[in-house]
């Protein structure tokens, strides 16, 4: 990427993006879209994407996250090229095991009298709190700095000593920002634990690995003034920053949590959704290329990709639309590698019913070649397909209860079934044969399709719905499907 032409950006030849998520939990939408932007921004410059595990909060790691996250990224496809598992330059990429080197950047901090051991107690700062609010005045902790810092042992807080000062900068999503000084406080770099605090660990990292892009969700948009201050402090430049909106739970009122129907994206690949349409739905919260195209393969997502035209605002997650585009990605595979992916679930299991099984491969295949227009995802093959592997029982209400069917008397229903059963015999059950006999049935019986398919799909299948008849009648097979109708002639 050229960046020279842009003042504002820092000048570097190598566009590194990270993902930096703590290990407190599952990833959910909102998690992983920040994700997926950084991968995208390094895919398209040929840079690299960084994974580094913040893991400085003990109290709030759950066991097993961090591996969890890896395997959440993996599904989606987002490859790390530096990070747990791939040794890079930056080694080691989990933050607990990088204590020495925030020591050795706090201590320089101490030496040139720029951050302080924190000698207050709790009961202290919080009189220094109450006096704030009797005075109707902001808390700010810059103002009971210490004359006289104890010597800091690594025991006790470590604080910046902060420059109050109005700040202006630019986020590539949110445009130029600006902030005044009283936002600017002595903040915590190291706590009491030796642990650093986020605000100071992610600037180390990112400066330390190189980082360009620090793409991030709202929620540190606010806290921006103080880093730059530390940045200055530091002496380091400040890389490119991009604040991704809010997602909102489908209401669109309020920010997307666990509680309100986030769930682990890995759930998502049980329930069998592509990894593609995952992206898709993911880049489209809060971005769109201003045409009108909802559809976009990753390929095109790398082409088209850009933090300029995200959106400021808030963006709605609506999981019919996840449905939607998974739908239309399942149509775009070629059949073969649809037939792999549904007979390969990850883990060796399958997504087809074990009746399948009774079956060559050659007719499951036939078969997922015409369930494929309406699967939209994976977990719903067996209802969809069921009735190719195994005659499911009567019944007789899916005919009583049919809006166009049950203006009928029973005795016209067996009528039209017995004309259907006749002109079906004398057919060779190719696609094409089945569609000109099925209309000229339509011709010959002055009915509307709404009926005569209608009744004849439930004799052949009893399901609630079926991919085109002709096509289903093809799979299915002369012998089957006409055993079938006669079966449903003698109920009638
Ligand atoms: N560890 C932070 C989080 O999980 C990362 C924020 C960032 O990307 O800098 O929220």
């Amino acid at each position: 990427m050229n960046t020279t032409s842009d003042p504002k950006k820092p000048t570097r030849s190598v566009v590194r993006t990270r993902f930096a998520p703590s290990p407190t939990g599952y990833l959910h939408v909102g998690g992983i879209r920040t994700a997926l932007f950084a991968w995208l921004i390094a895919r398209q410059h040929n840079g690299q994407f960084i994974l580094r595990i913040e893991d400085t909060d003990q109290a709030r790691e759950v066991q097993g996250s961090a591996k969890h996250i890896q395997e959440s990224l993996a599904w989606l496809g987002l490859d790390w090229d530096e990070g747990p598992g791939k040794d890079g330059p930056s080694d080691p990429y989990f933050q607990s095991q990088r204590l020495d080197i925030y020591k050795k950047w706090a201590t320089k901090l101490v030496q040139e009298g720029k951050a302080y051991a924190d000698p207050y107690t709790a009961e202290e700062v919080q009189a220094f709190r109450e006096h704030a609010k009797a005075n109707k005045k902001p808390f700010l902790y810059r103002e009971h700095r210490p004359e006289n810092p104890p010597v800091w042992d690594g025991g006790q807080p470590l604080r910046l000593k902060s420059n109050p000062k109005p700040y202006a900068w630019h986020d590539e999503v949110m445009g130029d920002m600006q902030a005044g000084a009283e936002v600017i406080d002595d903040f915590i770099l190291m706590k009491s634990d030796g642990f650093p605090t986020y605000n100071f660990a992610h600037i180390i990292d990112d400066h330390e690995m190189g980082i360009t892009h620090v793409i991030r969700g709202q929620e540190f948009l606010a806290s921006v003034p103080k880093y730059l201050d530390l940045y200055e402090t530091l002496g380091v430049p400040a890389p490119i920053f991009a604040t991704m909106p809010h997602i909102l739970g489908s209401d669109g009122t309020k920010k997307l949590s666990k509680r309100d129907g986030a769930k682990d994206i890995l759930e998502y690949r049980e329930e069998g959704y592509l990894p593609e349409a995952m992206r898709n739905f993911l880049a489209s919260l809060g971005w769109n290329d201003g045409t009108e195209q909802e559809v976009f393969t990753t390929e095109e997502l790398l082409e088209k990709f850009s933090l300029d035209r995200v959106q400021k605002s808030g963006a709605r997650f609506d999981e019919r639309r996840l449905l939607w585009l998974n739908g239309a990605h399942i149509r775009l595979l070629p059949l073969e590698k649809l037939a792999h992916i549904v007979g390969n679930k990850l883990g060796g299991a399958s997504f087809w019913p074990p009746e399948a099984f009774d079956f060559d491969e050659t007719y499951r295949t036939d078969v997922l070649r015409v369930v494929q227009e309406r699967l939209k995802f994976f977990q719903e093959l067996p209802e969809l397909s069921k009735f190719f592997f195994v005659d499911l029982p009567v019944n007789i209400s899916l005919i009583d209860d049919n809006k166009q069917l049950k203006k009928f008397s029973r005795s016209e229903l067996h009528n039209m079934l017995e004309s259907a059963k006749r002109s079906l015999e004398e057919s060779d059950f190719t696609v094409d044969d089945l569609t000109e006999r099925l209309n000229r049935l339509l011709e010959a019986t002055g009915q509307k399709p709404g009926v005569l398919f209608s009744l004849i799909r439930i004799a052949v299948t009893w399901a609630p719905a079926s991919p085109a008849l002709a096509d289903t009648l093809h799979v299915l097979g002369k012998e089957k499907s006409l055993n079938r109708i006669e079966a449903c002639i003698k109920i009638l």
